[in-house]
């Protein structure tokens, strides 16, 4: 299997299904600048070359936020991979207080891939609200994102000494224990 087609075939996918999205920061940022830079966390900083995590990082909004659904991930990218992108996908049936619930929930019981990629997504987001305040969000509302990610880091740890350490900068400036 060649790393590099693999790599850019699912950035690719990722690219397409998300070109017409944007992020919730004031510049309105294409969405996949996220997806592409969780993936790149996980690189850089977490040290993982591991195949399957990076192609999930890649993907791992492509069926909670666009029409891609399951089945074509994987026929494209194989059953592990959609395996690692399902354990990471919302159920957005549900009601979101509830969504977020079951996040803290599935996160301890979340496989090591799955994990990863969570702790790099959670990561990538919280450098965004720090960065910059979406529109229309109160410091409150800000305030109980980042206490509401520390409860769902606190199932993924003991998963990347590296991501969980530059979680726990971003904690501390804000006061959430976790
Ligand atoms: P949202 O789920 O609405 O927004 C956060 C999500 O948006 C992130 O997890 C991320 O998901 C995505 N995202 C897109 N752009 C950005 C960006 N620039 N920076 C960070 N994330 C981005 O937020 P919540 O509903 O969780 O709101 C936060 C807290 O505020 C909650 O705990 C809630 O209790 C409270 N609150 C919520 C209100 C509401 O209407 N929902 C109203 C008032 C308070 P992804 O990785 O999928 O891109
Ligand atoms: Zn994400």
């Amino acid at each position: 299997m060649n790393f590099t087609r693999e790599v850019i075939k699912c950035t690719d996918f990722s690219a397409r299904k998300h070109k017409n999205q944007r992020r919730k920061d004031t510049e309105k940022t294409p969405y996949i600048n996220h997806p592409i830079g969780v993936a790149y966390i996980l690189t850089e900083e977490g040290g993982i070359s591991d195949l399957q995590v990076i192609q999930a990082a890649l993907l791992h909004d492509t069926v909670e936020d666009t029409d891609t659904t399951f089945e074509e991930i994987e026929e494209n990218f194989g059953k592990e991979v959609t395996g690692i992108v399902r354990e990471v996908t919302d159920d957005k049936s549900l009601p979101k207080m509830e969504r977020k619930k079951l996040q803290i929930e599935h996160a301890a019981k979340a496989s090591y891939k799955a994990k990863l990629v969570k702790l790099a997504d959670k990561l990538y987001n919280l450098r965004d609200l720090e960065r910059c305040t979406p529109e229309g969000w109160t410091p409150q509302r800000v305030q109980e994102y980042f206490e509401w990610a520390g409860k769902v880091v606190q199932g993924l740890r003991g998963t990347n000494k590296a991501l969980e350490a530059e979680l726990d900068v971003i904690f501390r400036r804000h006061d959430v224990i976790c």
